[in-house]
């Protein structure tokens, strides 16, 4: 049997014995989306079929190996606890776990990513009440407050509409699993035609699998020569690997955007604050929602404690004393 360590990723619910988005093998652990720093091959997994599905291909899983698939809002026992998938609003398949002890009727939230509001390819996050908020903050400062996001899906609808105009041809780097198919379906859907770099274009398979149509999107081999007449999709490593005879126009698309220096690190014409994570103010948002008597934020700026703690919430760092006490 084997022992629960190197958990990097938070965090062991002792009731239940169930890792959250460890990183390194667990007996049993929960995945909260597909992305590679919150999945390891766990003896047994619980996740959203759609997680499975894209971490079976992702991670290469062997058949044999377990899974057990949580539909959104229903329960199941693990142990002595109860546990409910919520979506997370993140990317396809992406959930927060909800964790009932069946002891005592306490109750804890584990975000995993998270973003509030409306997706085109996302479930949209509904934030339960819970004694216990262990919420993921990347954007934990107040510098990231981003703009309204359909302010910043009229602005990358211009921009591609204005690089077809000068006869450039737009090229937006995306990571290759989520965002890029958000992106690829706010394009599709106002009239553009699309193509993926291949990597993107085999997650996307997943994302038409299971019933989110993505429109009209073609792929693009590495060393292939891309179409003038579409958008171009690619992972932000990839730029050395596409061929094009035309000009392009390199837009971005990132919650980083909001920091100055952004544009010339990732070395493009544009870029766009869209992101997939919660802002400031929904991180704020989502505390509200929840009503948790303690927060306990990870993955984000160390001033938000300090920011949470001015604002009279109960907050606390996470580590792995207190990991395994959260009940
Ligand atoms: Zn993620």
């Amino acid at each position: 049997m084997l022992q629960y360590n190197n958990i990097r990723h938070f965090c062991l619910l002792p009731e239940g014995a169930i890792a959250l988005d460890a990183t390194s093998c667990q007996p049993c652990g929960f995945i909260s989306h597909a992305h590679s720093d919150h999945t390891g091959k766990h003896e047994l997994t619980y996740c959203t079929a759609e997680t499975e599905s894209i971490c079976r291909y992702r991670m290469k899983c062997k058949p044999t190996q377990q899974f057990r698939v949580m539909e959104y809002f229903k329960p199941v026992t693990l142990g002595g606890l109860e546990l409910t998938a919520y979506p997370a609003g993140h990317c396809l398949g992406s959930a927060m776990l909800f964790a009932k002890s069946l002891a005592s009727g306490k109750t804890l939230l584990y975000t995993g990513d998270f973003k509030l509001g409306k997706s085109v390819t996302a479930a949209e996050a509904v934030v339960p009440k819970a004694d216990v908020l262990v919420m993921e903050s990347t954007y934990g400062s107040p510098d990231y407050q981003l703009p309204p996001r359909e302010q910043v899906i009229a602005e990358l609808l211009e921009t591609v509409r204005d690089a077809f105009a000068n006869d450039r041809s737009p090229v937006i780097a995306a990571y290759a699993f989520g965002k890029s198919q958000e992106i690829t379906k706010i394009l599709t859907d106002n009239g553009f035609k699309v193509q993926q770099y291949d990597t993107i274009y085999k997650i996307s398979q997943f994302y038409e699998q299971h019933n989110v149509s993505l429109g009209d999107v073609t792929t693009l081999k590495k060393g292939e020569c891309a179409d003038e007449d579409r958008v171009l999709i690619v992972p932000p490593a990839s730029h050395p690997y596409y061929i094009t005879h035309h000009k392009i126009e390199t837009i971005m698309l990132t919650g980083w955007a909001m920091h100055e220096s952004t544009k010339y690190r990732y070395e493009v014409d544009k870029i766009l604050p869209l992101s997939d994570h919660a802002d400031y103010n929904e991180l704020l948002k989502t505390i509200e929602l929840c009503e948790p008597n303690v927060v306990y934020p990870v993955h984000g700026s160390p001033d938000f404690v300090e920011h949470l703690q001015d604002k009279g919430i109960n907050v606390m760092h996470i580590d792995r004393a207190t990991q395994s006490m959260l009940f």
